[in-house]
This record gives structure tokens, C-alpha cells and sequence, in this order.
């Protein structure tokens, strides 16, 4: 019945978690990072001006990100430690209960009753609190969410990707300064917009085109102010 050779079929969903979090994450380094170089570099600031900002935004983004993700990856943590905490109180108070809960859930999965009872007792021998937080809640003791670990990608990915426009703005000369900054960014968002349509199972031109166009705008809106303000203020 088992064709090994034959079981390639790639799970797209839930896999590379963490490395679908560091393209999006990307994603806002450059748009965020080139936004703020393209408004100041637009007022007509120097190169120094232009640089301390990128500095500035990557720095800045870097360490929001970290923060942000550590705090949403921690209030997940505290939830599933809340329901590892309940399922082992339920276990203690209840061990028939949950036994029967656990038999039954493989009973809506299809498994014959006599059968899935057998498989609940056999897994409850071997860990049951494991199999109740497996089959019951989803949470695999392995997956349990890291905060300081995605505070950390996420955080590094952003200091990252904002270095391309800031590379942009040191390798070439001032005449082209803001073509550079827009378009290396923008080439970059295309291919990370790829990949991650890619890593989603998702159309890779459209996922392209899509960050693309958003970054497009964004530079282009902050242009303009910092051109506006540039402007009014000189
Ligand atoms: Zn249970």
C-alpha cells in the first residue's frame, strides 16, 4: 500500500514558519528604510544626512521589530503554557473523562470506536499528556513558540534588508543617488516578493508585483513630502 518513492508531494503550510517571517519582515526593512532615505535624500540633504537617516531607520526598525515580535510571540507562549497548565490539572482530576475525550476525537477522525479507544489508551500509556496536547489542543511540545528566538530573526532580518538601500546610497555617485536607493529596493522587494510566493505556495509574479507596487508607493509618497518639506522649509 506504501509508495515511499512516490510520497514527494511538499506541505507548504505551516512549514518554514520562522523563515516566511523574516521575508515579511524584510519587506518592511526596505520599504521603511528606503522611504525615510528617499525623503530626506529628496529635501536635497547631503550624503550624510541621507546616510545618518537609513543608519537611523535601520536601527530604529530593527529593534521595533525585535520588540514587537517578542511581545506577540510571548502573549502566545503564555497561552498555550495556560492551556498545558489546564490540561494537566484536567488529566489529574479527570482521568477517565480525558481518556474518553481522547478516544473520541480519534472517533470523528474516522477511526473505528473499539480501535480509537485502543489508540488512546496506547498513546496515554506511552505520554498522555503529550497525546492530549497533540490531538486535543495542537500544541507539539517541539513547536512551543520562542520569543526570543523571533525577536532575534526578526530583528536581524530587518537590519538586513534595510543595508540595500543604504549600500545604494555608499556604492554610487550622487547624481544617480535616489534612482539607485528606488530601484535596487524595489529589484529586491520583487525578488523577496518571489520567494515569499514561493515559500506560500502562492503565484510568484503576483506576490512580486504586489510588494512592488505597495513599496512603489510608499517611496514615492515620502518622496514627495520630503521634497514638499524640503521645499517649504529651505
Ligand atoms: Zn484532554
Amino acid at each position: 500500500m506504501r509508495k515511499p518513492l512516490r510520497h514527494t508531494e511538499r506541505h507548504r503550510s505551516g512549514r518554514n514558519s520562522w523563515l516566511r517571517a523574516a521575508v515579511l519582515g524584510s519587506d518592511d526593512a526596505i520599504v521603511s528604510t528606503a522611504s525615510l532615505m528617499l525623503g530626506v535624500a529628496a529635501s536635497s540633504a547631503s550624503k550624510e544626512a541621507i546616510l545618518v537617516a537609513g543608519v537611523a531607520g535601520l536601527v530604529a526598525g530593527a529593534m521595533s521589530m525585535g520588540a514587537g515580535e517578542y511581545v506577540s510571540v510571548s502573549s502566545q507562549r503564555d497561552a498555550e503554557q495556560a492551556d498545558i497548565e489546564v490540561e494537566k490539572e484536567e488529566l489529574a482530576l479527570h482521568p477517565q473523562a480525558e481518556l474518553n475525550e481522547l478516544a473520541m476525537i480519534y472517533v470523528k477522525r474516522g477511526v473505528d470506536k473499539e480501535l480509537a479507544i485502543k489508540v488512546a489508551e496506547q498513546l496515554s500509556a506511552k505520554n498522555r499528556l503529550d497525546a492530549h496536547l497533540r490531538d486535543e489542543l495542537g500544541i507539539e511540545k517541539g513547536a512551543l513558540a520562542r520569543p526570543l528566538q523571533a525577536a532575534w530573526i526578526s530583528a536581524a532580518s530587518f537590519a538586513t534588508f534595510a543595508m540595500v538601500p543604504i549600500v545604494a546610497l555608499l556604492v554610487v555617485p550622487a547624481t544617480f543617488r535616489i534612482y539607485a536607493i528606488a530601484i535596487l529596493s524595489l529589484v529586491s522587494l520583487a525578488v523577496l516578493g518571489a520567494v515569499g510566493g514561493r515559500l506560500g505556495g502562492a503565484s510568484v509574479g503576483r506576490a512580486a508585483l504586489r510588494v512592488t507596487i505597495g513599496g512603489g508607493l510608499a517611496m514615492g509618497v515620502t518622496a514627495a513630502i520630503g521634497r514638499l518639506v524640503g521645499v517649504s522649509v529651505g
